[in-house]
Formats: C-alpha cells, sequence, structure tokens
C-alpha cells in the first residue's frame, strides 16, 4: 500500500506526500515509516534536490496519530523479550527523524538540505512529532485544526522524539501544558506557543518559498548548534531547578503516582535535559518502553482511545437507518434539562424546551447565554456562536411547540407520578413516531413506560451533571424497548459528541449502582472508627478524582437519605445498608447535608471553598486501630467492581467495554486501571477472587466472590480474554 509518494518540481524541491489509502485522516503504520524513509534517502542523495516539502494529500489535516498496530507489531518483534523489541522498534524510528532534522548534514553542519512541513491542518501525536523534527513547519489558517501531542491522555506520552524536541524547542516549563496535559492548540494559537512556525493561506506554497530561500544556518535545530542552552535552564540552572522541583510536585500531586506516564515523562525530560540530544533520544525511549510495558497504559489505550471510540461509532447499534435528531423537545428547563438544551443546540439542533411557566423556562434558557458568556471572556466561543445557540432554543411552558419533534426527553421532578402526567401531556402534542425519553436517574425505565402508548418509542437517556461537562450519557433500554429507540439515543449522543453505553433496566441502572456502594463504603467506615482522612486519601492515592465523603458531600447528603429511604422500602428485610444509614441520617439531623449547606463530612466556609474534614465526625465515631492503606483502597474498589461484575452477570451490561468506559467517565473509576474489568484482569482474576474471600470474611457479604469471578478464576483466564472484543461482536 503506498502511503507515501514523492514528485520533484523544477525548481528542484520534492514534495513528499503522506496519503493513507482508504482513511479519512493519516494513521503512521510501520510500512509508511519505511516508505518515508526510503524517500527521504532518495531525496537527500538525489543531486537534483534542493530541498524537500513534507505534506498531506488529505483536506483539512496531516496526520492523526499512530497506527496502534505499530507498537503490537513492534512488541511480537521483540519474542520473548517485547521490551527488546519496543526498544528497537522506537529506536528505529528515532533515526528516521533524526534523518529528516540532520537532513544530511555532517558533524560540523554543512551540506544538508532544508525540509519543511506543510501541514493542512490538524496534526497529532507522531502527525506533530514528524513536523518537530523538520526544519520549519507552516500551518493552514484553519481554525478547526488541532496541533499537539495528546499522548498523556491515553497513558502513554510522546515517544518518537516529540518530548525531547519540544522540551529543547520551548523549555520544560512552557512545554508542560502540551506534554503533561496533552494540550491542543488551533494553528494561530500553536503559533503564538512557539509550537509551529508560520500560519498562512497556503502552507504549500509558503514553504517551498521557504526551502528555495533557506540559508544554511536555517536548518541547524537550536540544539544542534554550538552553545544551545534550554530556553529557562537545564535542571542544574537556577530557574530550571525551581521548574524542575516544581514540575516534580505538580505531577505528583496530579497524578498521585498511580499513573506511570507522567511519572516516566518526567523522568525523561529531566534525565534527557542533562545530556546530549542523541543521548536524550535514548532516554526518552527507555521510559517509553518502560510505559509501553505497564499494564495500565495499555489497559488505558484499550478503554480511553479503542473502545470509547468504538462505542462513539456505533459498535452496539441496532441496524436501524440513520435517526439524525432534527426537532428535540426537552421537558423540564431545571439544572439537567437546561444542560440538555444548551448540548444540542451547541450541535446545531432545534431544541423546545418546556417547563410549567414561560419563567422557568426562560431560565433554563438563560443557562445556554450565561454558559457562552462564559465562553466568549474566555475567548473560547464568539458572540456570532452564542447568538446562533440561542436562536435555536425555544423556551415555552406550551406543550403544543413540541409538533415537529423527533426526540422528546423529560428530566422534570424525580416522581413517578409527575413523570407520567408528563409523558401523557407529551403524547398529546408528540409526533406519532417520536422517541420518548426520560433522563431519570433512579426510576426503573420499564416501570415509567407504562405512561406512554408506545413502550418501543420509550427509553431512558441518562446524563450526568453537570451535562455540558461531563462525557459520558447511559442509554437504558427499557424491557419493550425498541430497536428504533436505541438508534435513535445512539445517534443523538453521537450528534452532541457525547460517549454512550447501552445497559438494560434494572435498580440504579449502571452507573449509579457502581457508585452508591463506593460511597456507602467509604460511610461504612466512618462508623466503623477508620479516620476519615485514610479514607479519602486512600480513595485518591488509588486514583478515584474524589473521596467517597467529598463525593456524598458534592451529591448532597438529603439526596442520600432520600434513595437510602426509598431503596428501603423497596428491598425490605434484605436492605442491607443500616450501618449507612445510622451515619448520613445523624448528619441529616445535624443540618449536615453537603456543600450546599455548607456543613458535610467537610467544613465549609462562607463562600461555599471546602475546608478540612469535620472533626464532628472524630468525636461521634471515634477513631480505632486503623487498617491498613491497602485494605481501605481495596475495599473502596473492590466493591465498585463487584457491582459491575453483579451488572455483567445479570445482563445489566452485555458488553464490558461499556462497563470500563462507563466507569471511568461516569464517576471516574481510577482511570490508571482501565475500568473495573480492566483492574480485575490486572490483578488476576484468581487473586481477585481470593481477595474478595478475605474482604467477604472480614467485612460482609456485599465483597462476597460472584459466580462469574469464581469460574473465571478457577478457568485462570481475565474478562478480555472471555468477553473481549471479538467475543462481544460474535455474540
Ligand atoms: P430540577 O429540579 O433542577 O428541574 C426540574 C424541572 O422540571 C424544574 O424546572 C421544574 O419546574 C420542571 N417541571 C416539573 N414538573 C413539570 C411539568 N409538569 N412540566 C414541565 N416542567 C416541569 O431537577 P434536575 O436536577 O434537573 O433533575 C431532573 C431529572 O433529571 C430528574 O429525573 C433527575 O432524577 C434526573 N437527573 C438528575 C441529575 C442531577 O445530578 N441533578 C443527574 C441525572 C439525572
Amino acid at each position: 500500500m503506498t502511503e507515501f509518494t514523492m514528485s520533484t518540481d523544477a525548481d528542484g524541491v520534492a514534495l513528499i506526500v503522506w496519503d493513507t489509502p482508504g482513511k479519512s485522516m493519516n494513521v503512521m503504520s510501520i510500512e509508511g515509516f519505511h516508505q518515508l524513509s526510503r524517500l527521504v534517502d532518495d531525496a537527500l542523495a538525489d543531486e537534483a534536490v534542493t530541498g524537500i516539502v513534507l505534506t498531506s494529500g488529505k483536506a483539512g489535516s496531516f496526520a492523526g496519530g499512530m497506527d496502534l498496530g505499530v507498537l503490537a507489531k513492534m512488541r511480537e518483534d521483540g519474542g520473548d523479550d517485547p521490551a527488546a523489541g519496543i526498544l528497537d522498534g522506537i529506536l528505529q524510528i528515532h533515526t528516521i527523524l533524526r534523518k529528516i532534522e540532520r537532513a544530511g548534514m555532517d558533524e560540523r553542519n554543512k551540506g544538508g538540505k532544508p525540509i519543511a512541513c506543510a501541514l493542512p491542518g490538524t496534526a497529532l501525536g507522531i502527525g506533530f512529532e514528524i513536523p518537530l523534527a523538520c526544519h520549519r513547519i507552516f500551518a493552514a489558517d484553519n481554525p478547526k485544526a488541532k496541533i499537539g501531542l495528546p499522548e498523556i491522555m491515553v497513558g502513554i506520552f510522546p515517544g518518537a522524539g516529540g518530548t525531547t524536541r519540544l522540551v529543547r524547542k520551548l523549555g520544560a516549563m512552557a512545554a508542560s501544558p502540551y506534554l503533561l496535559e496533552g494540550k491542543l492548540s488551533d494553528p494561530k494559537k500553536a503559533k503564538a506557543a512557539g509550537l509551529i512556525d508560520e500560519v498562512c493561506d497556503d502552507p504549500l506554497a509558503a514553504a517551498k518559498a521557504w526551502v528555495l530561500a533557506a540559508k544554511p544556518a536555517d536548518i541547524v535545530k537550536p540544539w544542534d548548534a554550538k552553545g544551545y542552552k534550554m530556553p529557562g535552564g537545564a535542571p542544574y540552572h537556577p530557574a530550571g531547578f525551581m521548574t524542575f522541583v516544581g514540575a516534580s510536585a505538580m505531577v505528583h500531586g496530579k497524578t498521585k503516582g498511580v499513573y506511570p506516564a507522567a511519572k516516566a515523562m518526567l523522568s525523561a525530560v529531566y534525565e534527557g535535559a542533562l545530556v546530549p540530544f542523541d543521548t536524550a533520544l535514548k532516554i526518552e525511549a527507555r521510559w517509553f518502553t518502560s510505559v509501553l510495558l505497564n499494564p495500565s497504559s495499555a489497559a488505558m489505550i484499550r478503554s480511553l482511545f479503542l473502545s470509547k471510540e468504538a462505542l462513539e461509532k456505533g459498535a452496539n447499534r441496532p441496524d436501524v437507518p440513520p435517526q439524525q435528531v432534527r426537532k428535540l423537545g426537552v421537558i423540564g428547563a431545571g439544572m439537567m434539562g437546561a444542560g440538555i438544551a444548551l448540548v444540542s443546540a451547541m450541535a446545531g439542533i432545534e431544541v423546545v424546551l418546556v417547563d410549567q411557566s414561560k419563567a422557568a423556562a426562560d431560565k433554563g434558557r438563560d443557562h445556554t447565554a450565561a454558559y457562552m458568556d462564559k465562553g466568549i471572556a474566555r475567548r473560547k466561543t464568539t458572540p456570532e456562536q452564542k447568538a446562533a445557540a440561542l436562536a435555536l432554543i425555544t423556551a415555552t411552558d406550551d406543550y403544543a411547540a413540541l409538533e415537529g419533534c423527533d426526540l422528546i426527553i423529560e428530566a422534570v421532578f424525580e416522581d413517578p407520578k409527575i413523570k407520567a402526567e408528563v409523558t401523557a401531556q407529551v403524547l398529546r402534542h408528540a409526533p406519532q413516531d417520536c422517541i420518548f425519553a426520560t433522563n431519570t436517574s433512579t426510576l426503573p425505565i420499564s416501570q415509567l413506560a407504562k405512561a406512554s402508548n408506545n413502550p418501543e418509542q420509550f427509553i431512558g437517556i441518562h446524563f450526568f451533571s453537570p451535562v455540558e461537562k461531563m462525557a459520558l450519557v447511559e442509554i437504558i433500554k427499557g424491557r419493550a424497548t425498541g430497536a428504533r429507540a436505541v438508534a435513535k439515543a445512539l445517534d443523538f449522543v453521537r450528534q452532541i459528541r457525547k460517549t454512550p453505553i447501552v445497559v438494560n433496566d434494572a435498580r440504579f441502572f449502571y452507573a449509579n449502582r457502581c457508585i452508591i456502594p463506593y460511597i456507602n463504603e467509604g460511610i461504612r467506615m466512618v462508623a466503623e472508627g477508620v479516620s476519615p482522612a485514610l479514607i479519602e486519601n486512600a480513595a485518591k492515592l488509588v486514583g478515584m478524582p474524589l473521596g467517597p465523603l467529598q463525593l456524598v458531600d458534592e451529591t448532597s447528603i438529603d439526596l442520600g437519605v432520600k434513595i437510602a429511604k426509598a431503596t428501603r422500602s423497596a428491598m425490605g428485610e434484605a436492605y442491607p445498608d443500616g450501618a449507612v444509614d445510622e451515619v448520613i441520617f445523624w448528619m441529616a439531623d445535624e443540618g449536615r447535608l453537603g456543600r450546599k449547606a455548607k456543613a458535610g463530612f467537610y467544613d465549609y466556609d462562607e463562600a461555599g471553598k471546602r475546608g478540612l474534614l469535620w472533626d464532628g465526625l472524630a468525636a461521634k465515631y471515634p477513631a480505632g486501630p486503623q487498617p491498613p492503606l491497602i485494605e481501605v483502597q481495596q475495599r473502596l474498589l473492590f466493591v465498585q467492581a463487584l457491582e459491575a461484575v453483579r451488572a455483567l452477570e445479570d445482563g445489566v451490561l452485555s458488553d464490558i467495554r461499556e462497563g470500563d468506559v462507563g466507569a471511568i467517565l461516569g464517576w471516574g473509576f481510577a482511570p490508571w486501571s482501565g475500568g473495573p474489568f480492566g483492574w480485575l484482569d490486572m490483578l488476576g482474576t484468581p487473586y481477585a477472587a481470593e481477595r474478595c474471600e478475605a474482604l467477604a470474611q472480614a467485612h460482609g457479604a456485599r465483597f462476597a466472590c460472584p459466580d462469574l469471578l469464581r469460574e473465571m478464576a478457577e478457568d485462570g483466564i481475565g474478562f478480555y480474554q472471555r468477553f473481549g472484543p471479538a467475543r462481544t461482536a460474535a455474540a
């Protein structure tokens, strides 16, 4: 397959065009690397060629990144020694990029040919590491284009020289948002930050003109010139010292040490800054290899990249014609309804937002105005975009305005009676074939569907709060929900660019089913006399974004009380959470309802800023001997992961990818682990089963090993071995 082609024009400029057949955006393959290498060799050796311009044949983009198959192949090539295979493969890539950078120069920087890169648009990952190796980078003035190195977001870091080059180009401090946070920029911002050199209407022409005019000094990278000093100072320079000490603390503060990639990248940067460039590349390659061999990076790539993308592209979409939403009705303009209207209007969908009064509906629409104003203040949005979004939202108290809607989502109070009334009222005005969705977070869909005369057109579309921020949408099939309703919900989620999971109807669906036990376990430990600080820190040190006590403060303790009472009355004798209720009912009596009351498990100041854990807890539940950290962490993770396994056993989940992606995006389940199933696989099912038994003995039946996990432990197989994508597709 030809991925790179070359032609030389009358001026002697060789144009290398990257155009991966059959893909809308270029992705780098092993064969692609070889082709690029050969063409660069040919151009450098050809006396008729004066310089090279590298560009893409795709409109609007240079390249989206590397085919992950490249890394898998390197690992395979290593046979019994995958580390050697990866290191060797990475060093070969370095050699190719270094060849571009040196462009035939000798050791005294004499005799090379200029090589420029022309980016029609988006350049990500290896698609930006290659330009970084060229002598000058030109980009089209394309505000939609994204330029940067997002590798850290999926648990790796730029390993084809991008880390070393960017740090040497910008300095460690200036490079840190791009490397440590994976920050992406449009071309103008990328130029302002020094990532690229020029933004112009015709980058190809500009690159050619530059190549023809380039002087010998223009093609020597600063780090290859005599007297190079790293911007901002290398580690032993006083300013550099400050940066590196600060960076180390900041990275550890943010990652709590559970993300191997951030730590490894920082080591590559620090150690690389102490040595010459070519040695720094080798150091980068070694750290990159160590990260690739860490199970966390494989799990993160799988869940946050491969599975997430597969779900967004409709991996579990029924085979039904496209169901794009043209006109959306949203009933209830409160916190959730207003957010749903906002994200839909931002996706260009016409929205009718209905509430009990015109004033309440207007208030919901105002949320879009306020959100857009914030974006304008931060220069992320334009007044035109704000006007366009607002023009799409009609706020009204008149259900008749729902005429012509093809999807209606209700987000009224969490009360089955009100929801039933609203459903009946909507159906009087909505078209016959309209899909009706509920955003309920706790009420069974099949039950609510009884209010509809078309239960096959009734579905749950469960957003998380705040809607504009949370990437996950949980789609819930009721017993009678039909394929078109599922497809409609999935196509809608795709339109608003969020990530869907599709689950079956059961108490609390999937996300809340797992997160409630997490919160409860934290509260239960408080009652046992475990120090609240230990509970909160144990959660964060194992990669949870919020400790269970902070989480319950955020969601409010009275909501916890309400859910506890409803669950208790539904479950009767079997209700297992009495110990938890004792604590939260007492907290509620004390008026400590959480953040909104400026008093909860934590203290808050007048402005609502969270302070320390409330010392009243220690007075009521005095600390006894404290359990080891690992015990607290395992309780907090197992209690969620076992619920995920039970959700799979019960058929609430039908695809473990949805279980893992949903857990990370829905409630932040330790992302380094790739999700609950990824975590259990990482522990190994035999060890996981053994730990459950021990925890069940010590702490109760909620840790009892589910049959499915026991069976798998006996067979010595993992969840992805048994239920991975190939199996799911075959099922
Ligand atoms: P909210 O109280 O902020 O808003 C509810 C809105 O519905 C109010 O504006 C109210 O005036 C309106 N309403 C009530 N009866 C109505 C009727 N008959 N016709 C039209 N409008 C009516 O509540 P919320 O937090 O936005 O929650 C709404 C739904 O979303 C609930 O089912 C809730 O369980 C679910 N949910 C909430 C969250 C969350 O974090 N708040 C998360 C996921 C799902």
